[in-house]
């Protein structure tokens, strides 16, 4: 077996969104990266519907214009359903920051390729089909990574700084982030895409719809370019009470939901249903000495608030411009505490999750006043700092006793 050794400034693990804006920020301010996917692309990723905040991402990547011109649906709002009937829209425009007003939902295999062929255009040496295997370590201080491509090479990469953005499988993560996993939101998703459904007119044709089953669970519904993604969310423990396979519990499920129903009840399945796991998470410790977590390996929240690409690509930015620090001030780079502003809108986002799955929680009586309606569509849109935010996680808080 021959040995081959590839050394750069930084090691990014994962090409998904985390890593690839990662990375393109790193390349884009001089440093040499190398990035290790283990799969090849386009590939297919969970994950559909982004919210307004990403939009800042994509800015400062440069590719907002693509973004516009690619044909994936524009998504004006989210909508909520429960089993009496549809909640009134939620639309971006009414956000605080007009840059928030509308977004996109994505199919990941295009949009997931789009910000990693960014990377490259930024200078990024990607090593597609090449999976991380450990960190290499001296003491604490991590120094590379062991990685296999399948072939007949043992592969190591050297680096001062090695990133972590390979998703919920947190190569580093798992080892030394400390994952703390957040009891009762344990959840399962099954999902597929569906051809024919029938979407609303004009802005609300590219919304998110969510339809609330039960208690604890729901169902999305994601307009995409000439498919609607749908899926299901339930507790692991009961998801399989509505039937033995993932395409049942999906018929079952829909079955159950009249309002969703009708909008599938000429639609087919163009996917096999998929199994995901939605257990919400998230690290300790974010980073130590040549190391930080960024994306899914850092945090994960349940995917009602369409969420997660958000988050991924925040906590990039924020991996991105603690790298370019680190090396600017020289010495051992060191990461403990780079995303203190990431941890706060995780924790934002936690709390409305815990009330949306909270029995007897309603936002109706939030939503009628006027501050209060502005706070959630803030949070909604990812701007999860403005005051009514902050007053409307305040009186959320106040009702859950957190
Ligand atoms: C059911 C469900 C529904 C969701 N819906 C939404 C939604 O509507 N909107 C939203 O914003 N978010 C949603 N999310 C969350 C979203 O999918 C994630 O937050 C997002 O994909 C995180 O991006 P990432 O780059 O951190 O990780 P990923 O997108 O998972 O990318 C990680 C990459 O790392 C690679 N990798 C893994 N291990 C290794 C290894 N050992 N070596 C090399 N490469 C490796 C993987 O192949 C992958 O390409 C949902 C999640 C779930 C589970």
């Amino acid at each position: 077996m021959t040995q081959v050794t590839h050394s750069s400034d930084v090691i990014v693990i994962g090409g998904g969104p985390a890593g690839a804006t990662a990375s393109a920020l790193i390349a884009q301010a001089g440093y040499e990266v190398s990035l290790l996917e283990a799969q090849t692309f386009p590939r297919f990723h969970v994950g559909e519907s982004l919210i307004p905040a990403v939009n800042l991402t994509l800015d400062r990547l440069g590719v907002l214009d693509q973004m516009d011109g690619h044909g994936f649906p524009s998504k004006h709002g989210v909508q909520f359903y429960s089993p009496k009937g549809a909640g009134r829209p939620f639309y971006f425009s009414e956000a605080t920051d007009p840059r928030m007003h509308q977004t996109w939902q994505v199919l990941r295999s295009d949009f997931d390729s789009m910000l990693l062929d960014k990377a490259v255009e930024n200078g990024v040496t990607t090593f597609m089909g090449t999976r991380a295997l450990e960190a290499r370590r001296d003491g604490d201080r991590i120094t590379g990574i062991r990685a296999t491509n399948g072939h007949d090479e043992k592969l190591t990469f050297d680096a001062p700084v090695v990133i972590d953005a390979s998703g919920q499988n947190g190569v580093v993560a798992r080892r030394l982030g400390r994952r703390t996993g957040v009891p009762d939101l344990e959840n399962l998703a099954v999902f597929a895409h569906y051809r024919d459904a029938r979407l609303d007119d004009g802005i609300d044709a590219g919304s998110t719809l969510i339809f609330r089953l039960e208690a604890k669970s729901w169902l999305w519904f994601i307009p995409l370019p000439g498919v609607v993604s749908v899926g299901l969310v339930a507790p692991s423990k009961t998801i399989w009470s509505y039937g033995d396979e993932p395409e049942s519990v999906l018929d079952a499920a829909i079955g159950a939901c009249p309002h969703l129903m009708e909008r599938l009840d000429e639609a087919s399945r163009t996917t096999d249903v998929h199994v995901a796991r939605d257990f919400s998470y998230v690290a300790q410790q974010e980073g130590g000495e040549g190391w930080l977590l960024a994306g899914d390996a850092l945090g994960f929240i349940d995917p009602v608030y369409s969420s997660g690409l958000f988050l991924a690509v925040y906590s990039a930015e924020l991996a991105a411009d603690a790298v370019d620090d680190a090396f600017k001030a020289g010495g051992p780079p060191r990461f403990e505490s780079y995303a203190a502003s990431y941890r706060s809108a995780w924790d934002r986002f936690l709390s409305i999750v815990r009330a949306f799955y909270t029995e007897g929680f309603h936002f109706g009586p939030l939503a009628k006043d006027a501050d209060g309606r502005q706070g959630l569509v803030d949070i909604l849109t990812g701007d999860v700092g403005t005051p009514s935010a902050d007053r409307v996680a305040r009186a959320i808080s106040a009702t859950l006793g957190g």
